[in-house]
């Protein structure tokens, strides 16, 4: 695949597809060794993270169960660092092991505001596992404990990631391209 133009945006590839899978199998292996015998919920973020959710659950081997739950936060290439609501919780998470699923990890301003809001509900544990993190993004203390890519502070697509809707089908991960 070569330079794909979303909107007013032109990318380029960036992380090939078989460098993706490979980084979810090695998710996928620590969460079957970590939660064996726990029945993981795992809560994925929509929109961006339903690729990641789907991918890590075929390679799932323990007993799990998968929910999601939307964050309106973020509006085109720059976090807001504003969130508004979490919706469409619906599963009692009193005493679960929770696992959030996230897309990407920017600035944590949306896994902030999701593990607050989710300790209200008093679950067992929470752990966080993303697709992408930014580490020179981030500004939160709290730990991303599985990573499957970090990536360096860059507008990305592609694997459920979009810009402005677009961009979501396509493989691996491509990055806005230099002007
Ligand atoms: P944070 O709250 O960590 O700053 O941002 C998290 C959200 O911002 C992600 O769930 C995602 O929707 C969006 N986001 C942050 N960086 C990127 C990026 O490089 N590409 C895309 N498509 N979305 C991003």
């Amino acid at each position: 695949m070569s330079r794909v133009r979303l909107h007013d945006l032109d990318f380029v590839p960036f992380i090939p597809e078989g460098e993706v899978a490979a980084a979810i199998d090695r998710v996928a292996a620590r969460l079957n060794t970590d939660y064996t015998g726990w029945r993981p919920l795992l809560i994925g973020v929509l929109n961006g993270a339903f690729f990641f959710a789907a991918e890590l659950m075929k390679r799932l081997t323990i007993e799990c169960e998968v929910t999601f739950v939307k964050v309106a936060s973020y509006h085109g290439t720059r976090s807001t660092g504003k969130v508004s609501e979490l919706i469409g919780l619906s599963e009692r998470i009193e005493g679960r092991h929770v696992v959030v699923l996230e897309d990407i990890v920017d600035t944590g301003s949306t896994i902030r505001y999701i593990m607050d809001a989710l300790a209200e509900h008093h679950p067992a544990s929470v752990r966080i596992a993303a697709l992408l993190f930014k580490p020179d993004a981030y500004k939160q203390e709290i730990p991303i404990d599985f990573v499957a890519l970090n990536i360096p502070n860059a507008f990305v697509v592609g694997s459920g990631l979009d810009h402005d809707g677009l961009g979501r089908n396509l493989p691996g991960i491509l990055k806005i391209a230099e002007p």
